[in-house]
């Protein structure tokens, strides 16, 4: 039935792990990082930065001061962190940095997320700011700008966004024009939101040359240049202690030395940088997580209602435990992405520049996966229920840093930037597709293998705990490719052109949307489970077993709303079948695993 699929097919390349394979059933759990796994060095980072945080940051006063907008404070805190080394922990130590990979800084940044505003500054600077000099700059501009940023001497911005150039990066009207043989570009145009705008030395320029759409391009711009003119702060609900504003560029004269990589490079440029600022944010939206969790069963615990703490009475259980297990579960998302990208920037010399941004891309899905997980379950799970079980105190703003209502207006901004979470679940799609046309991964074996797994009798039930639920994982990437596998066979025939496709990705975004969220739950998952599987204990058993529960009962519907969507009669009527075969799962009872779960909470 499925066998049209042969989608402008290549041939697989080799054996390495791939970006993307988590989809494909292979009975076995993969070997990921963990934060159980933190070096001795790693966790002398973790407390330095906790003690840091306590002392500096987390105070009444501190707050107040981060929270009113006082960038002076929040420059002297950023000079802190700068002297403790922490601006720098992904740059070479011949930039002044620390050179400790993605897995110290995942605990520098989920560890500074713990205040939002103080968060947005941080990672606006060290990495959507950082990032493109480091990844694209020259020896010249990485030797000149690097070191300022990495002792904190400069702060940094990115400007991409414009009032007609949101998620659609491609459509900026900033213009850069030669002068004087070429030597200097004049840079005009406006740009919106920019984050460490209020207080930036140096900003990172998205331009097109003279207006061409096919010479979009990036420059390193110093305020010091002249020219640019900063707007007033934005009144925003959220993040209130972040610079963002408006900014004028009024023929600001740039060298052409400060051009980073080559001209018409700059969506590229945005796109390899935005896949590491995305992974970032769902480190930072981990942190806010962890608070978040500290936070409600602290008020849980000291507050009484009807004679009882909240933290007896079962539903709050039931809301806390559902904390705990999503924690859990982004913990184990992030540190398994944050193993993959360093393991994968471990195999390329840092000065190969091609090899490093294939690196990086190689795990773009992931990035974008944990991206929308982590900040979805903040937004709308973690940071809304620490709300609600803080009660009506928890719905006024005061300058504490236990303050409920503060994370839920902080976490929202996080399913928005970074790309938006709908042009990331997008994306996902059409980079699994880009994956599977150059021979990279093996879905369409996978699809006819789901196809018969579907039709072959019932294997005897499994009663290991995570064998069991690594049978149901399989089940559900199963389903996913059958569902996925007949919607491409019927919206995407081999005949199309690229402009066809492009048009019938947009006219099936919502099957799109359905298929990236189904991946991510698989990922976040797997990650629990695998997690798990390395540090087996009863606590972390319980964590998975309520997480399961959940995201399975999620999950099982979307492939079959994706068949309602994509195909008809006898086809649907099959596959669908073939879906409930697949998709198994016992449910638990949840009152006894949440009363368990409490009950383990530190
Ligand atoms: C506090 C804050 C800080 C920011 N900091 C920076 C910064 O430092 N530098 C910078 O350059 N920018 C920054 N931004 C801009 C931010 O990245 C953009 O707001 C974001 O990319 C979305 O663009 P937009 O606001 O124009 O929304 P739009 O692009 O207009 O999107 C509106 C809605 O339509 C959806 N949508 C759009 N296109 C599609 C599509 N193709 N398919 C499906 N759905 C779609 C979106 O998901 C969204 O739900 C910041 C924004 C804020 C609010």
């Amino acid at each position: 039935m499925i066998d049209g699929v042969k989608w402008h097919l290549k041939k697989k390349k080799d054996d390495m792990v791939k970006g993307g394979e988590f989809v494909i059933p292979n009975g076995n759990l993969p070997d990921i990082s963990t934060v159980k796994e933190l070096s001795e060095e790693q966790l002398l980072v973790q407390k330095d930065l906790r003690n840091f945080m306590k002392e500096k940051v987390l105070s009444d006063e501190a707050i107040r001061r981060i929270e009113s907008k006082d960038f002076g404070y929040s420059m002297q805190l950023m000079r802190e962190l700068a002297s403790l080394g922490y601006l720098g922990v992904e740059i070479p130590e011949q930039y002044g940095g620390l050179d400790l990979g993605k897995i110290t800084s995942t605990v520098v940044a989920e560890n500074i997320a713990r205040q939002g505003s103080l968060a947005c500054t941080f990672l606006a600077h060290t990495g959507i700011a950082t990032y493109p000099i480091l990844l694209f700059g020259t020896e010249k501009q990485k030797k000149k700008y690097l070191p300022k940023l990495v002792s904190g001497e400069w702060m940094g911005a990115y400007a991409l966004t414009e009032a007609g150039a949101g998620s659609d990066a491609a459509a900026i009207k900033a213009k850069a024009v030669p002068i004087e043989g070429g030597n200097y570009y004049l840079l005009s145009g406006e740009k919106i939101f920019i984050t460490n705008g209020g207080f930036a030395d140096v900003f990172i320029v998205f331009a097109k040359i003279n207006g061409d759409d096919n010479l979009h391009s990036v420059f390193i711009v110093e305020k010091s240049f002249g020219g640019i003119e900063i707007g007033k702060e934005e009144h925003k609900m959220g993040i209130v202690g972040s610079s963002t504003v408006p900014i004028k560029l009024n023929d600001v004269k740039v060298p052409k030395e400060n051009m980073l990589g080559k001209p018409g490079n700059g969506l590229k440029i945005a796109l390899n940088v935005l896949n590491l600022g995305r992974f970032k944010l769902a480190t930072a939206s981990l942190g806010g997580a962890r608070a978040c969790l500290e936070s409600a069963l602290t008020h849980a615990r000291q507050r009484k209602q009807f004679g009882k703490y909240l933290v007896e009475m079962p539903v709050i259980k039931g809301k806390l435990a559902m904390m705990t297990a999503y924690v859990y579960a982004m913990e184990s998302a992030v540190y398994r992405t944050a193993g993959l990208l360093e393991n994968s920037l471990k195999e390329v010399d840092s000065n190969d520049q091609k090899a490093t941004l294939k690196a990086i891309g190689e795990f773009a899905i992931e990035c974008s996966t944990v991206k929308v997980f982590c900040s979805e379950v903040l937004d709308m799970i973690i940071a809304d229920e620490t709300v609600q079980i803080n009660g009506g105190s928890g719905y006024i703003i005061e300058n504490k840093a236990t303050c409920a209502a503060r994370y839920l207006l902080n976490a929202r901004i996080n399913r928005l930037f970074e790309g938006t979470n709908e042009v990331n679940g997008q994306l996902m799609f059409v980079q699994l597709m880009t994956k599977t046309m150059r021979g990279e991964l093996p879905l369409i074996k996978a699809i006819q293998k789901a196809q018969a797994d579907a039709m072959s009798e019932p294997t005897e039930s499994e009663t290991d705990l995570v064998k069991k639920l690594s049978k149901s994982l399989d089940g559900v990437k199963s389903s996913v490719l059958l569902s996925g596998g007949v919607f491409i066979k019927n919206y995407f025939p081999p005949n199309l052109s690229p402009e066809e496709i492009k048009q019938r990705i947009f006219d099936h975004q919502i099957i799109i949307d359905h298929l990236s969220r189904s991946l991510i739950s698989v990922y976040v998952m797997e990650s629990a489970l695998a997690s798990l599987n390395k540090n087996r204990n009863e606590r972390d058993e319980r964590k998975v077993r309520w997480l399961f529960h959940q995201m399975l009962n999620d999950v099982e519907r979307l492939p079959k709303e994706i068949l309602a969507m994509c195909s008809q009669g006898d086809e649907c009527r099959t596959v669908t079948a073939m879906i409930r075969r697949l998709m198994k799962f016992e449910f638990e009872n949840k009152e006894e695993l949440a009363s368990q779960i409490v009950q383990d909470l530190p």
